[in-house]
């Protein structure tokens, strides 16, 4: 008799053995809100874990229209021929946008999609940021105990998304077009400050003199950024994801940037900061989670907002017997 495919210790040796669809129904069961799916997916995820890491994680970014998945289709395709195998996650809570995920559109990376030695998964579905980016988090670990070496995390560049995705990558990479101006494009400067690299897209035909001027911009700018990193300096690159030029220029920036950042010991340590920044927002997460399921607290909750909003108690002091109710059951 076949096991059943929701088995523990097939589903792990499926990822193992770089199986794509053991490696999308491990997924699957990390962003299920099913106990038994979280149990199991607990457990899969623990035996992974010491075949992970070993990625190059980065992260894209920018407007909508910018190119994000044009380029991500031709950086793919000159990463994989190089011998690479390549993951794409996405991280925007789906609600964002209509008909659901980033990436479950079929016209984008249709190439990639069909390419035996690249995943590409849609965003999670969900309304929270944060639990979306759990998700992408554990679906980067997975795809890394299945043997992608390169992971790319892709967002819509309004919100904070950028920030969440910054936080579970090496590398983050924004892209801008050329001509416009940050506040034309709506980039934040907290967002530029966040970048790695700058990758000015659309560097051909006509645009091809405004890349360049805009690429200029963009490194002078940064260098007033306050730096990231001690051992790297963020780097302005164009290309033209449509012509394939200034791809390889940029595969070679994050091979320059990952070797510089590991020699260092700037990697381990920012990975570190990042495993425990995640640890913690698991526990602000879970705890307002039970705190918000608890029937005690959901019979106080609607005295404790009145009393709130209506001005005749401070909010300080109703948390605290909120809590203090809570903590005592
Ligand atoms: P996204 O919304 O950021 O994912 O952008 P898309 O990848 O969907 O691209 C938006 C539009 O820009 C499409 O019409 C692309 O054909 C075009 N585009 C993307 N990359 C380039 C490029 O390198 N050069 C030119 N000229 N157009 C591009």
């Amino acid at each position: 008799m076949t096991k059943p495919v929701d088995d523990a210790a097939t589903l792990i040796e499926g990822v193992r053995s770089g199986d794509r669809r053991s490696l999308a129904r491990a997924i699957t069961l990390c962003e299920s809100t099913r106990s038994d799916h979280r149990l199991l997916a607990d457990e899969i995820l623990a035996e992974l874990l010491p075949l992970t890491g070993n990625a190059v994680r980065i992260g894209i970014s920018g407007p909508p229209g910018v190119g994000k998945s044009t380029f991500i289709e031709s950086f793919g395709k000159h990463i994989i021929a190089e011998g690479h195998r390549l993951a794409v996650l996405a991280v925007d809570p789906s609600s964002r946008r209509t008909g659901g995920s980033i990436l479950g559109d079929k016209t984008r990376m249709v190439e990639l999609v069909n390419e035996p030695e690249a995943f590409v998964r849609p965003s999670p579905g969900g309304e929270q940021l944060g639990g979306v980016a759990r998700r992408t988090r554990e679906a980067m670990l997975l795809c890394e105990a299945a043997g992608f070496d390169v992971v790319v995390v892709e967002t819509i560049g309004v919100g904070q998304s950028e920030v969440a995705v910054s936080d579970m990558v090496d590398l983050f990479a924004l892209l801008v077009s050329p001509g416009a101006g940050d506040e034309l494009q709506g980039i934040k400067r907290g967002i530029m400050e966040l970048a790695d690299l700058v990758i000015v897209n659309k560097a051909d035909g006509d645009l091809a003199a405004a890349a360049g001027r805009t690429r200029a911009d963009y490194s002078s700018a940064v260098h007033l950024l306050r730096p990231k990193w001690n051992s790297w300096s963020t780097e302005v690159i164009a290309c033209s994801s449509l012509a394939g030029t200034g791809i390889d220029e940029i595969w070679d920036a994050v091979l320059r940037f990952h070797t510089t950042v590991e020699r260092d010991g700037e990697l381990t340590a920012a990975r570190s900061q990042q495993s425990k920044a995640w640890l913690w927002s698991e526990i602000g997460d879970t705890l307002l989670e039970r705190f918000r399921a608890d029937p005690a607290i959901g019979a106080a909750l609607p005295a404790a907002e009145a009393a709130v909003t209506n001005g005749h108690r401070t909010p300080t002091k109703v948390a605290r017997e909120l809590l203090d109710l809570y903590v005592a059951r």
